[in-house]
């Protein structure tokens, strides 16, 4: 954020209190322990000058802050950065983010992990037609439910959400949950009550969203969770018009099993088509009717399990469809567990 500099804040020994006095009074209602200050001088003045000013003021005016507010400098990675421009006349303050983690749980099958902005008004405004004025096309998210209670908690301008991987929309996701990140931006608070936000994420959203084991994280978590590879145990509803005989899946069970799998259908005008190499291990079937079954099975981290099942037009060999010797469909998928085991290399 951007703070105009009062009147007659000039860059000179004797400006140093009113300068630590505009700072105290920027940062009074912001949470942190540390800063940074950098200060912006006149690009005419020569080099010398400019040093005399960064010893005599900058110096000054971070030894004034330190005392003034009793909180630490530290040129690297401070809560707050503060950057004074004596060319603009402004005072810039950026405040890092806090970043909390956690497992959640996803129970609705109409809730999307995050939230996809319209494209054709990019969500800004009041929308557009395409998007009937609502500047979205998904439905509630994961990310904007978790956002109404944690960004005014921590003060933010904003939420970001970070996924381990991600579920469909009409996925639910049970167990212990799924990894996440949320970045909180511009936080103006970072300390909260963590487990009274869990307790609140949980009254709040029944049948929905449930987070759980939430706490503090660094900035490198966000990839870390991004790149993780995790095997996920699966419950898939499968349906199809010809009686089944699991007779047939006998054999495939607990066995793993390699499949080739091109980019689904689906997805493929916005993902380049690939071939990847997957696995499988088919662990339970159970009869529901005489068109449909439940299937458990072990999945390699980004399997796409219900193209294994249908076989996606022949972009997933082999695939259940084909051990079954008849077309049937993935109807209804729920993330049972997200196995923190390494998935092994194939
Ligand atoms: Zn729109």
């Amino acid at each position: 954020m951007q703070l105009a500099f009062p009147p007659g804040l000039k860059p000179e020994p004797t400006g140093v209190p009113a300068g630590v006095s505009f700072l105290s009074n920027a940062l009074h209602d912001t949470e942190f322990a540390s800063f940074s200050l950098g200060c912006r001088f006149d690009s005419a003045l020569s080099e010398a000058e400019q040093a005399a000013l960064r010893k005599d003021v900058q110096a000054e005016l971070v030894r004034g802050l330190e005392k003034a507010l009793n909180k630490s400098f530290q040129p690297h990675g401070a809560d707050v950065d503060c950057l004074l421009d004596f060319v603009c006349r402004r005072l810039e303050l950026r405040l890092s983010p806090v970043y909390v983690c956690g497992r959640y749980n996803k129970f609705s099958r109409s809730l999307a992990q995050t939230t996809h902005y319209c494209f054709k008004c990019k969500g800004r405004g009041r929308g557009c037609a395409f998007c009937h004025g609502t500047g979205r096309l998904s439905e509630e998210s994961v990310e904007e439910l978790l956002a109404q209670v944690l960004v005014p908690a921590f003060g933010a301008a904003r939420g970001v959400f970070h996924g381990a991987g991600r579920e469909d929309v009409d996925v639910r996701m049970l167990g212990s949950g799924r990894p996440f990140v949320f970045e909180l931006v511009e936080p103006r608070r970072r300390s909260a009550n963590l487990e009274a936000l869990a307790t609140g994420i949980n009254a709040g959203f029944p049948g929905k969203l449930r987070v759980s084991v939430l706490c503090f994280c660094g900035k490198e978590s966000v990839s870390e969770y991004k790149n993780a590879e995790h095997e996920k145990r699966y419950a898939a509803v499968v349906t199809g018009s010809a009686p089944f005989d699991l007779s047939r899946l006998s054999p495939a069970l607990g066995q793993r099993l390699s499949i080739e799998q091109r980019t689904p259908l689906r997805v493929s005008k916005r993902r380049p088509d690939k071939l990847r190499a997957k696995y499988t291990v088919l662990e339970s079937v159970k009869p529901l009717d005489a068109a449909s079954f439940e299937l458990v099975l072990r999945a390699s981290s980004g399997l796409y399990v219900k193209e294994f099942v249908s076989g996606d037009e022949g972009r997933s060999m082999p695939n259940l469809a084909s051990l079954l010797g008849v077309p049937c469909t993935c109807t209804q998928l729920d993330v049972l567990e997200i196995l923190d085991a390494p998935a092994p290399v194939i």
